[in-house]
C-alpha cells in the first residue's frame, strides 16, 4: 500500500490530523477549498473556557502546516473525483480553481491587495466587513498568497465580455478595447498576475483518507420571526467574533453594523434554529451555551457600561470547566440570564424589540436592544452528500458523516482506509475536535505499520 494520506478541510481538525502524520514521518496530501487555512478556528475571537486568542493559539499551527516538508498543500482547491485500484489504494483527483496569481512568481508583499480599488462584502467577516476584490482571508493567511475574485474583477469581467463581443472589439478611435482596470497587474513587482489562468487538475495517489470538512451555520434568512437576516443590527455568533476580534473589521471594539455605535444593550439568543425538528435540525449545537456565555463575558470586557442578555431554554455545560465558566458570566460580569425562548424581534426606531417569556418567573419581557446576536445552529456542510458519493461514506438523517460504529469507533468509516475527524461528523468544541482528529491520525497511522488498508 502506498504510505502516504490524503486529508480533506484544513480547519482544525485536518490541520491536527495532517501534522500528527507528517511528525511520524509520513507524506500528507491537505487539500483546502478556500485561499487559506485555519477554517472557522481563523474567525475566533477568544476561545471558551481559558479566553485564549484563537489566533495565538492556532497560528503555530498553520504556520508548520505551511512550511512541513511532509505536507503538500493544496489551497483553493476540492477533491474532482477518487478512485480506489485493487491494492485499496486511491487515486485523487484535485481541482485547484484559477486564482489568476502564479503563487510560485508571488511573494506575499500585499502590493495587488493595497492597490485594488474596488471593495466587495467579506464572507470571512460574515458581511460586516468589507475586503478587496484581490485578498487573502486574513493577515496571517497559511499560504500567504492572494486570489483574484473572477465575479467581482473589473477587469477579468471586461475582458470576457469583449472576447465574446458582449463589449464591441475596438474602442472610440478604432484601436483593440482594452479590459478595464488591472491595477494589480500594473502595481504587482514580479509580474504574477495570470489573466488566463485556469483551473488545475492534479492527481495524488494516497494509502489513506482522512475527511474534517468541517460545519456552517444555518441561515438568518431561514428565521424570519428573529428578522430573516434583513436586520443589520441582529448578527449571528461568528459574525459577532470578528467584531470581538483584534484582527477584525472594527479591531475588536463593539459597534453595531448599522451606524457605527458603541452597543449598551445586547442580547444573545441561544438555540436559533436549534433543536427544532420543524426547521430540519432537532439535534443540540452544543457550542453554543458555551461560546455565547464566551461572547458575553467579552462584550461585558470591552463595553463596561453595557448589559448582556442571554435567552436560554436550558444550559448545557458539559467540559472541564465549562460550569465554572457559566457562572463568572453571570456572577463576575452580570451577565443575566433569562430562560424562555424569544418569541419575534422586530426594529423599532433604532432599537431592536425584543419580545419573549421568562419561564422561571412567569411573566413576558420585552428589551429595547441596541444589538442582537443569534446562535444559530450548527448545520452539516451543503457538499456533504457530493464527497460522501465519492468516496462510499455514510451520512445520517441530518447530512452530517456517521461512522460505522458511532460509540467505539467514532472516526471509523465502513470503507476500508477512509477516518473521519471533528464538525464533520457533528456539532463540537476545539478540544474535543482536535482529540478526534489526532484519533484519526492514529487509525492511519496503525494502517500504515500495519501495510493494508483492504
Ligand atoms: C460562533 C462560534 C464560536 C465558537 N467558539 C469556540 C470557542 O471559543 N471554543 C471552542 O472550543 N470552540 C468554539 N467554536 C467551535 C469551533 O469553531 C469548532 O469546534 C472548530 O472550528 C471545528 O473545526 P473543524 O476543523 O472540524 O471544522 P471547520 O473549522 O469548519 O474547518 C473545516 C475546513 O474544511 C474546509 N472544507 C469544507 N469542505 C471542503 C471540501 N469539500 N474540500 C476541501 N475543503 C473543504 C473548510 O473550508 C474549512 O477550512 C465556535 C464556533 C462558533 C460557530
Amino acid at each position: 500500500m502506498i504510505k502516504r494520506a490524503l486529508i480533506i478541510g484544513a480547519g482544525i481538525a485536518g490541520i491536527q490530523a495532517s501534522l500528527d502524520i507528517a511528525n511520524s514521518g509520513y507524506e500528507v496530501v491537505l487539500v483546502e477549498k478556500e485561499p487559506s487555512i485555519g477554517g472557522h478556528m481563523a474567525q475566533l475571537s477568544e476561545t471558551f473556557p481559558t479566553l485564549d486568542c484563537s489566533q495565538c493559539i492556532m497560528t503555530p499551527r498553520t504556520v508548520e502546516v505551511g512550511h512541513h516538508e511532509n505536507i503538500k498543500l493544496y489551497t483553493y482547491s476540492e477533491l474532482d473525483s477518487v478512485a480506489r485500484d485493487s491494492n485499496g489504494d486511491f487515486t485523487a483527483r484535485i481541482r485547484r480553481r484559477a486564482a489568476y496569481v502564479d503563487w510560485d512568481v508571488c511573494t506575499g508583499c500585499g502590493a495587488c491587495v493595497e492597490k485594488c480599488p474596488f471593495k466587495v462584502e467579506s464572507l470571512f467577516e460574515r458581511g460586516i466587513g468589507p475586503r478587496k476584490v484581490v485578498y487573502t482571508l486574513s493577515p496571517q493567511a497559511v499560504p500567504n498568497k492572494p486570489v483574484i475574485d473572477a465575479d467581482n474583477c473589473r477587469y477579468l469581467q471586461s475582458k470576457w465580455d469583449i472576447e465574446a463581443g458582449r463589449l464591441p472589439a475596438v474602442d472610440a478611435k478604432g484601436n483593440p478595447a482594452k479590459p478595464k482596470c488591472g491595477a494589480c497587474a500594473k502595481f504587482c513587482p514580479t509580474g504574477a498576475i495570470l489573466w488566463d489562468q485556469q483551473d488545475q487538475i492534479f492527481e495524488e495517489k494516497v494509502g489513506a483518507v482522512i475527511v474534517a470538512t468541517g460545519f456552517d451555520l444555518f441561515p438568518q434568512s431561514r428565521l424570519p420571526e428573529y428578522g430573516g437576516g434583513k436586520l443589520p443590527d441582529v448578527v449571528d455568533g461568528l459574525a459577532f467574533e470578528r467584531l470581538l476580534a483584534a484582527s477584525g473589521p472594527t479591531a475588536g471594539k463593539v459597534r453595531r453594523p448599522s451606524d457605527g455605535m458603541e452597543p449598551k444593550e445586547v442580547v444573545f439568543v441561544q438555540c436559533s434554529g436549534s433543536r427544532d425538528p420543524e426547521r430540519g435540525v432537532p439535534y443540540c449545537s452544543k457550542i453554543c451555551c458555551m461560546y455565547t456565555a464566551k461572547q458575553a463575558i467579552l462584550y461585558k470586557h470591552r463595553v463596561h457600561d453595557g448589559q448582556a442578555y442571554v435567552f436560554y431554554i436550558d444550559v448545557r455545560a458539559g467540559g472541564k470547566g465549562y460550569e465554572e465558566f457559566l457562572n463568572r458570566a453571570m456572577e463576575e460580569d452580570s451577565v443575566m440570564y433569562l430562560r424562555g425562548k424569544v418569541s419575534r424581534l422586530f426594529q423599532d426606531g433604532d432599537k431592536i424589540m425584543v419580545k419573549g417569556a421568562d419561564t422561571l418567573s412567569n411573566r413576558t419581557v420585552e428589551i429595547a436592544a441596541d444589538m442582537v446576536v443569534l446562535a444559530t445552529a450548527v448545520l452539516p456542510r451543503a457538499t456533504n452528500r457530493q464527497v460522501a458519493e465519492m468516496l462510499g461514506l455514510a451520512i445520517d438523517d441530518n447530512d452530517f458523516y456517521t461512522a460505522n460504529d458511532e460509540e467505539l469507533e467514532p472516526m471509523v468509516t465502513a470503507v476500508p482506509g477512509v477516518f473521519m475527524a471533528g464538525t464533520a461528523l457533528g456539532p463540537k468544541d476545539i478540544p474535543e475536535t482536535v482529540a478526534q482528529a489526532s484519533g484519526a491520525a492514529a487509525k492511519v497511522l496503525s494502517l500504515f505499520q500495519r501495510g493494508k488498508n483492504s
